[in-house]
């Protein structure tokens, strides 16, 4: 099991460098996060031990679960899923040093609340819903700027850039547009030059898109299924509050 999720990883490395050649990027500019939900800790382990040092989890109550058996390993801990406002106290216990999924101010209120009282930063992605789904999280974008700007005023957050889940289609195109669109909205943000807005990050691409998101920019890649196999849970239980 440990040789099959390295040669998955390898695998992952060398469809990064073939994309960054394509497009005349260095490999170094992207970074590999391994998304590990559903996935049991003991598994998570081999790809740190291999070296893997940045993960993300959907929930809380998978990072409480794994957090003891990860700890001894050093790694980087983001959370990439829908955050409930109630969890925020939760999530603050396990070191997790990016949340990529921002996406509402009322949230990041209460974040800011409790970073306070804790003495605190968090560093913070906002996550834009370029497929304008009604089942996926994510500030419309439209309304983007508006909800950087607002963070931009809560100092224990460090806005670090943007994250997006692109459309789940076969259509090329039609996922070139999402990423499209946040690389664009990234660049509106960059030129208004906001104090304590840093934009360097794009977190775009997972399994089956991450060669268009790197074409377009992508610094970070959230890959799950392509290194840990298929999961057993649709991924409407993640991105889906109503499920
Ligand atoms: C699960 C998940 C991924 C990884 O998706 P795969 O298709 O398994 O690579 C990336 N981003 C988010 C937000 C996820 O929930």
């Amino acid at each position: 099991m440990n040789e099959e999720i390295l040669q998955k990883i390898a695998l992952i490395q060398e469809r990064i460098n073939n994309a960054c050649k394509e497009s005349n990027r260095n490999p170094n500019e992207v970074k590999l996060l391994l998304a590990t939900k559903t996935i049991p800790a003991e598994r998570i382990k081999m790809a740190l031990q291999a070296g893997q040092t940045l993960i993300a989890e959907n929930k809380v109550q998978e990072i409480k679960e794994k957090y003891e058996a990860l700890k001894e390993i050093p790694h980087t801990n983001h959370f990439i899923g829908h955050l409930q406002t109630n969890k925020i106290k939760d999530l603050l216990k396990y070191n997790v040093s990016c949340i990529q999924s921002l996406d509402r101010l009322d949230l990041a209120e209460k974040l800011h609340q409790r970073l306070q009282f804790e003495n605190k930063t968090i560093e913070v992605l906002i996550q834009v819903n370029t497929s304008f789904e009604e089942s996926k999280f994510g500030v419309n974008p439209d309304n983007a700027i508006e909800l950087v700007k607002h963070v931009a005023h809560l100092e224990t957050l460090k806005i670090k850039g943007l994250m997006t889940i692109g459309l789940f289609s076969s259509e090329t195109e039609k996922v070139r547009k999402c990423f499209r669109l946040l690389k664009d909205i990234q660049q509106q943000i960059i030129a208004l030059n906001i104090p304590n807005v840093k934009m360097q990050e794009l977190s775009m691409g997972m399994s089956g898109d991450m060669e268009t998101a790197i074409a377009e920019g992508a610094t970070i890649v959230r890959v799950g299924t392509a290194i840990f196999g298929q999961r057993i849970y649709p991924d409407s239980y993640y991105w889906n509050e109503n499920i």
